[in-house]
């Protein structure tokens, strides 16, 4: 099938990608000329796992295409994907200034039947608006259908061509019947492919994020009552995700969720509902824990230095808010590194794959270390903010002859807690003590 994505970041990306590894003929098109130029000359502009050898493939076969002409785009597509930002707002609502704008643009464009996507995530009655957008200046047929996105960066292709379920909102028979050919590829397994209205396929796609949201906070404040009750909120995880009702995912506590979607979709969703006259107070507490979490770790290494920073140097490990990926939007590390600034400490940082993008955020304010280990040289403590598979098992002989003193604060619970005791580190992480001290109760 002839296929356009419009908007070639993490999602459009990978979508575009994907779709042509099943034989269709994709085009992508994007407003940023420079990402354009380097996907044309086969450079890759993210960090995905397993996207770069797909996407070199399908280009090389033709299959893959890039352009900054959205008109080349619409005339190309009988299915055209809108893949663009949709950014929080002051108010917290979700931005469509990109999406309507487009829209706008393809109504301008159109002369033919054709299904317009929306794969951002919008809020609820997005698809409405695109129609009534394209309306303004085209009166044919067409339909705009819902079809939200559940990647998840660092593991997006196989995602993609794998997915758990695959939500499709259109009330249009024809719509049905082109997505039902195109992602028949995707779901030999016997993955469902979840046909809905419009809205409720909208809604499907925050109302995925806010839960997993509500889990990772949930979870963050039974870490915190672990670290009051003398309890290891690990066995609590274990002892609770043997459950089948609650699952293993998802449980582990750390230092707040961060990147491009959950802060932004739960602040989205909270808006819906307050714009309907229904404030989701749970997603209120959601983000006031989540608001919290971020700044715990800083006040356990504050706590450790009686409150003077001024002069200590921290290595952190890790930058990107999550593995897997070189995205840093929203990512806690940042955080914790402004914070540790702010009082006057140096950082050193090291990640695999994200220093380039802090560097353009927050320049040369921080030291980017070539390796793990020699960020920590000189360091006062490590701490870890993003678990790598690399930093699970470091050579602690290295880690202790490099720091200053041995002293590890782990954001994400990646050491054994009595290991890291018998090699000598005073370690601290999250939800989990290793000293049963008298409880403090009130009564
Ligand atoms: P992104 O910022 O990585 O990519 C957006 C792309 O759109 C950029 O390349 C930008 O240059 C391009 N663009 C902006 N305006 C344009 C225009 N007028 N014409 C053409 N291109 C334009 O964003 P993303 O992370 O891919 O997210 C896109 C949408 O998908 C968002 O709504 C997001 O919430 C949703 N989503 C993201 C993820 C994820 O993991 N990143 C997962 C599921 C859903």
């Amino acid at each position: 099938m002839r296929i356009t994505v419009v908007g070639t970041g993490y999602v459009g990306l990978v979508t575009g990608t994907c779709l042509a590894e099943t034989g269709n003929d994709v085009c992508c098109v994007d407003i940023d000329r420079a990402k354009v130029e380097k996907l044309r000359s086969g450079v890759m502009p993210i960090y995905e796992p397993g996207l770069e050898k797909l996407f070199e493939r399908n280009q090389k076969e033709g299959r893959l295409s890039f352009t900054t002409s959205l008109s080349e785009g619409v005339e190309h597509g009988e299915i055209i994907f809108l893949a663009l930002p949709t950014p929080p707002g002051e108010d917290g609502s979700a931005d469509l200034r990109y999406v309507l704008g487009v829209a706008e643009q393809i109504g301008g464009l159109l002369q033919d039947y054709k299904v317009i996507i929306d794969k951002s995530t919008v809020p609820v009655g997005t698809a409405e608006k695109v129609l009534r957008a394209i309306r303004l200046r085209y009166e044919g047929d067409v339909d705009v259908v819902s079809n939200p996105e559940f990647l998840r960066e660092g593991v997006a292709v196989e995602d993609f061509l794998k997915p758990d379920r695959i939500v499709i909102g259109t009330e249009s028979e024809r719509a049905r019947a082109l997505l039902t050919e195109l992602y028949a590829p995707y779901v030999r397994q016997g993955n469902p492919i979840l046909f809905m209205d419009e809205r409720s396929a909208e809604l499907t796609k925050y109302a995925a994020n806010a839960f997993l949201a509500v889990k990772i906070s949930f979870m963050n404040e039974m870490a915190q009552l672990c670290e009051r009750l003398g309890a290891d909120v690990d066995q609590v995880r274990r002892g609770i995700g043997s459950d089948e009702r609650i699952g293993k995912r998802f449980l582990f506590p750390g230092i707040g969720y961060g990147g491009s979607c959950f802060p932004k979709d739960v602040k989205a969703l909270m808006y819906s509902a307050e714009e309907v006259g229904y404030p989701f107070r749970i997603l209120e507490a959601v983000t006031q824990v989540n608001e919290a979490q971020k700044v715990h770790l800083v006040h356990k290494i504050r706590r450790y230095y009686a409150g003077d920073l001024q002069g200590k140097r921290f290595a952190v490990w890790g930058l990107a808010f999550k593995p897997n990926t070189d995205d840093i939007r929203e990512a806690p590390a940042l955080e914790i590194i402004r914070e540790l600034l702010e009082a006057g400490a140096e950082v050193a940082a090291y990640d695999p794959e994200a220093m380039s993008n802090v560097r353009g955020v927050l320049g040369e304010v921080i030291h980017y270390s070539e390796t793990q280990y020699d960020c920590l040289q000189g360091a006062d403590a490590l701490i870890v903010a993003t678990e790598w598979n690399e930093f699970r098992t470091p050579d602690f002989e290295r880690v202790l002859q490099a720091l200053r003193e041995p002293v590890v604060f782990d954001g994400r619970n990646v050491f054994d807690l009595d290991q890291m005791q018998k090699r000598g580190f005073h370690y601290e992480s999250i939800g989990r003590t290793l000293v049963n001290q008298p409880l403090n109760l009130a009564k």
